[in-house]
């Protein structure tokens, strides 16, 4: 182990430790003994790195190695002579931390077998109205789930037989291996890390301790609540194997889009037509609002196109206040069309009557003062 193991590892001295963690983990993935069954070069390439990998990522062995080299790490092992005392090197704790993390929990972890282990999170996606956002809504959901086992209540094992002690591992889920001075620790083969063996399964569930069944569920969805929201069940996710915590269910809401009402956090905005006479000579409209009643809206005589008016607390509720978003109403003025020739024949009088446009009159004067005309 004489090799410098910065170059072990493909990365340069001033590295970083998030750098060197990358390095790591990739070629541990390439040479992990998994993956590479009987080679014997992957196994002695994996120990090097795992090695190497030990040292770099702790700061106080880092400084150390950089100062005086691996002389200050080699015959490291328990006991053995000079080098860092007390400083062993468990690839327990290697594979703990780091293959955890890279080949999924539920693997046996040193320190004790997991028989029983916590079901999955599910996830469900309920698309609810901008209504019932509004209001405030329970909803009942199907999910496809698993449930603990009825016939051998989540053990896995046939009525009347019990699992036992894998002779393998002795229970623990784990197999160690003496090399050199380093413990090497993989799972169990025999009991695939779980540390108990069924020789009789339930035939109910095939010794998963669970069954595949639909749970229907009440989501109580609060008022004012976003699109993107996400709720979460506790414990109403997929059973555990064997008697393991359940995971959690996670509710997706999504917020259809409403036709009339556009959200803006809080506030909603409509667009409402009204004709050019309502626009001219000012009237009074009724507006549908999301609590389902109507609110008046009196529109002055001489109202522009793009107007709003504002119809404070009308908007959506904020979610676990009393608080209300406001409701933005802007008119648009609609030019009329398919004209009957009386109805020309009036608008062509009309505008002989005189001038009732103030805004192109102030820009056609513009226009003039510009080009001099
Ligand atoms: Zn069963
Ligand atoms: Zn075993």
């Amino acid at each position: 182990m004489s090799q410098d193991y910065y170059e072990l590892l493909g990365v340069n001295r001033t590295a970083s430790a998030d750098d060197i963690k990358k390095a790591f983990r990739k070629l541990a993935m390439q040479h992990h003994p998994d993956r590479n069954r009987d080679d014997k070069n992957a196994e002695r390439k994996f120990k090097e790195i795992n090695h190497a990998y030990d040292i770099l990522k702790d700061p106080d062995k880092r400084a150390a190695y950089d100062r005086y080299g691996p002389a200050a790490f080699e015959g490291g092992a328990p006991g053995g002579p000079g080098g860092f005392q007390g400083q062993g090197f468990d690839f327990g704790s290697v594979f703990g931390d780091i293959f955890d993390e890279m080949f999924g929990a539920n693997r046996g972890r040193p320190g004790g077998p997991r028989a029983d282990m916590r079901g999955q999170d599910l996830r469900f996606n309920l698309e609810i109205t901008l209504e019932q956002a509004y209001a405030g809504t329970e909803a009942t959901v199907r999910v496809p789930s698993s449930v603990t086992c009825e016939s051998c209540h989540g053990a896995g094992a046939e009525p009347g037989s019990k699992p036992h002690q894998c002779q393998t591992c002795h229970g623990r889920g784990r197999l160690r291996a003496q090399q050199g001075f380093f413990t090497v620790e993989r799972t169990c083969h025999a009991c695939h890390g779980v540390g108990q063996v069924i020789d009789k399964p339930c035939r109910a569930c095939a010794g998963q301790g669970r069954v595949r069944r639909d749970k229907t569920l009440k989501v109580n969805i609060p008022a004012g609540v976003e699109d993107g929201t996400r709720i979460r069940l506790s414990g109403e996710g997929e059973a555990g194997t064997r008697g393991g915590p359940a995971g959690d269910l996670y509710v997706f809401l999504s917020v259809r889009r409403n036709p009339l009402f556009e959200r803006e956090g809080a506030d909603i905005h409509c667009r409402v037509p009204i004709s050019m006479v309502q626009a001219t000579l000012g009237s009074s409209i009724d507006v549908p609002t999301l609590d389902g009643k109507m609110a008046r809206i009196n529109i002055p005589a001489g109202a522009q196109g793009g107007h709003q008016f504002r119809l404070r607390g009308k908007g959506m509720p904020v979610v676990r206040s009393t608080q209300h978003g406001d409701m933005y109403i802007e008119i648009t003025v609609e030019t009329p069309t398919n004209l009957t020739g009386r109805q020309k024949e009036l608008l062509k009088e009309f505008e002989k009557a005189g001038k009732t446009s103030p805004e192109s009159e102030g820009f056609f004067s513009k226009v003039k003062e510009m080009f001099g005309g």
